[in-house]
């Protein structure tokens, strides 16, 4: 439905889950993917498998987004192979689920270095390309309990709001550049993420949803591709929700 042929897009965190599943969608819409990786080498190649199985094109990319250097080096490179990065998924992330009294500093640096400075590293690395270009798409994950709240999950949920943030200002930024930032925010989507979760957590989730079921990823994945695509290109700033109607 929509066409991507041309662009290139780099997916952080796209060897499995929600990643995984906006990888293929954004091949199957005609775009070469770089599937970034931190350690799962095999499960990114099974991505590009998955991606080529399909008919679409794409990489693996090893980088860890909490490593500016190595962001930085990476993406560089890569634009400088293929000639331009069009489209930046901040995907990867990370979720360390505890009550305020029990969280230490750790936890706070781990998850922040990942999910909201690696988000930051990797739109600092890609902006140039989209501005020499004059025209990009980023899309950062973010998350219903960034809006909703969620007890136990304090240093993740708001490490998903400031990826809100991060999308406002940046919308603001780079508007006059023909480039659109955009965040999406999931509800509990049917992951490795959310797999550990006890029966009963997960069936008071189902309770809450009023579409009465978990998601999918590619549910998630269909949202990117619009955000990603010619047909979005009035939309900047925003926060596309799909959570089954969890939050509204
Ligand atoms: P997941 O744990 O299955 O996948 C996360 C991916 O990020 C993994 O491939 C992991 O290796 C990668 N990653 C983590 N740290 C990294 C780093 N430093 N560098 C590079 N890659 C790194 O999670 P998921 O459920 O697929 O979630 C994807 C995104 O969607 C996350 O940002 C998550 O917070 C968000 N999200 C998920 C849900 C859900 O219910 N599953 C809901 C809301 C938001």
């Amino acid at each position: 439905m929509f066409d991507l042929a041309g662009k290139v897009a780099i997916v952080t965190g796209g060897s499995r889950g929600i990643g995984r599943a906006v990888s293929i969608a954004l091949a199957t819409a005609g775009a070469h993917v770089l599937v970034n990786y931190r350690s799962n080498e095999d499960a990114a190649q099974e991505t590009l498998r998955l991606i080529r199985e399909g008919g679409g094109s794409g990489e693996i990319l090893g980088f860890d987004v909490a490593d500016p250097e190595s962001v930085d080096e990476c993406i560089k490179d890569a634009a400088k192979r293929l000639g331009h990065i069009d489209i930046l998924v901040n995907n990867a992330g990370i979720s360390i689920d505890q009550l305020l009294l029990r969280v230490s500093a750790k936890d706070l640096e781990m998850t922040w270095a990942t999910n909201v400075n690696g988000a930051l590293y990797c739109a600092k690395a890609c902006i140039r390309s989209m501005m020499r270009h004059k025209w990009g798409r980023i899309i950062n994950l973010s998350s219903v309990v960034a809006e909703s709240g969620n007890p136990g999950q304090v240093v993740y949920s708001s490490s998903k709001a400031a990826l809100l943030g991060m999308t406002r200002t940046l919308a603001r930024e780079y508007a006059s550049r023909g480039i659109t930032v955009n965040a999406v925010a999931p509800g509990f989507i049917e992951t490795d993420m959310t797999a550990d979760l006890p029966d009963a957590a997960r069936q008071s989730i189902i309770d809450q949803t009023p579409l009465g079921r978990i998601g999918r990823p590619e549910e998630v994945a269909a949202a990117v591709v619009f955000l990603a695509s010619e047909e979005a290109s009035y939309i900047t700033g925003q926060v596309v929700r799909v959570n089954g109607g969890m939050h509204v």
